[in-house]
């Protein structure tokens, strides 16, 4: 599946678009390679009224600092999350990287992104300032979703949102498997999921010191190598200004877990939970 993609990936022609590349838009039902763009995804429906703006599509960005490790992921996390985002019909996936122009996000895609995905660990300090300033303002003035993976819990963005340490208790690389259990089972974001296992070789524990979350959509036990297991928060929501926000804990670089259909249905349905409302 890894190379199938990558493969598909070197075919697509002329994608480029601002930053990073449109997914999703560009496959047809069976999956077949075409030239894309924002055009593509405007399609109506029967009986849908026009020129009330219900049809634009979305965008959602995925953006990652690309240090994940390519035997795990050839594309990179945000490629693997984008691959899994296909079946959201009528959005735009744009994948983003740090060493794009602009840190991937020119001014253009990201007053168009509906949600923001970001991933990173290493690059932290990397991400300019103007542009954590940029994100924020998005969020809280425009209702911009952010989704926050794993890591990413220190990236500028997260902490100047959350306006907190967002330290965990213990980081610490003892584990083999994390077992994600629903919290909130009515909650938007764990629509179709129910208690599922994943390999992960890292755990953070609790507390996580962060402002009192609107939802803790999902918990979860790590297995640790000894026979040990730790307790702790996996999934939790805020609402920041006007923006919605959602932190997931797993996604270390050494799992493939953005593979995983469980995994892949949280994405997709944290991106249609933080998208901001249409009136
Ligand atoms: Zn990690």
């Amino acid at each position: 599946m890894v190379q199938e993609f990558s493969r598909r990936r070197l075919l697509w022609p002329g994608t480029a678009v601002a930053a990073g590349l449109v997914l999703g838009a560009g496959l047809n039902a069976e999956g077949a390679e075409q030239p894309t763009g924002e055009k593509k995804t405007k399609k109506k429906g029967k009986g849908q009224k026009a020129g009330a703006g219900a049809q634009t599509p979305r965008c959602v960005v995925v953006w990652s600092e690309g240090t994940a490790p390519k035997k795990v992921y050839p594309n990179d996390i945000n490629g693997a999350i984008a691959e899994g985002l296909k079946e959201m019909r009528n959005w735009e996936v744009v994948v983003a990287n740090l060493s794009d122009p602009d840190q991937g996000l020119p001014d253009k895609l990201l007053n168009r992104a509906d949600v923001l995905i970001w991933w990173g660990h290493e690059k932290h300090a990397a991400v300019k300032d103007e542009l954590v300033d940029k994100i924020v303002k998005r969020v809280k003035e425009d209702g911009m979703g952010f989704i926050s993976l794993h890591s990413s819990h220190f990236a500028k963005p997260n902490k100047k949102l959350m306006g907190t340490a967002c330290s965990w208790k213990a980081y610490v690389g003892d584990s083999t498997t994390l077992k994600v259990t629903v919290k909130s089972p009515d909650h938007p974001i764990a629509r179709g999921i129910k208690e599922f296992t994943v390999e992960h070789g890292e755990r953070y524990s609790d507390p996580y010191a962060v402002p009192t979350p609107e939802a803790v959509v999902f918990e979860g036990v790590a297995t640790l190598k000894n026979g040990g297991t730790d307790p702790s928060q996996q999934g939790l929501t805020w609402q920041i200004g006007k923006g919605r926000m959602f932190y997931f804990q797993p996604g270390h670089e050494t799992n493939p877990i953005f593979f995983d259909p469980n995994i892949r249905r949280i994405m997709i349905n944290a991106i249609r939970w933080a998208a901001p409302q249409r009136g």
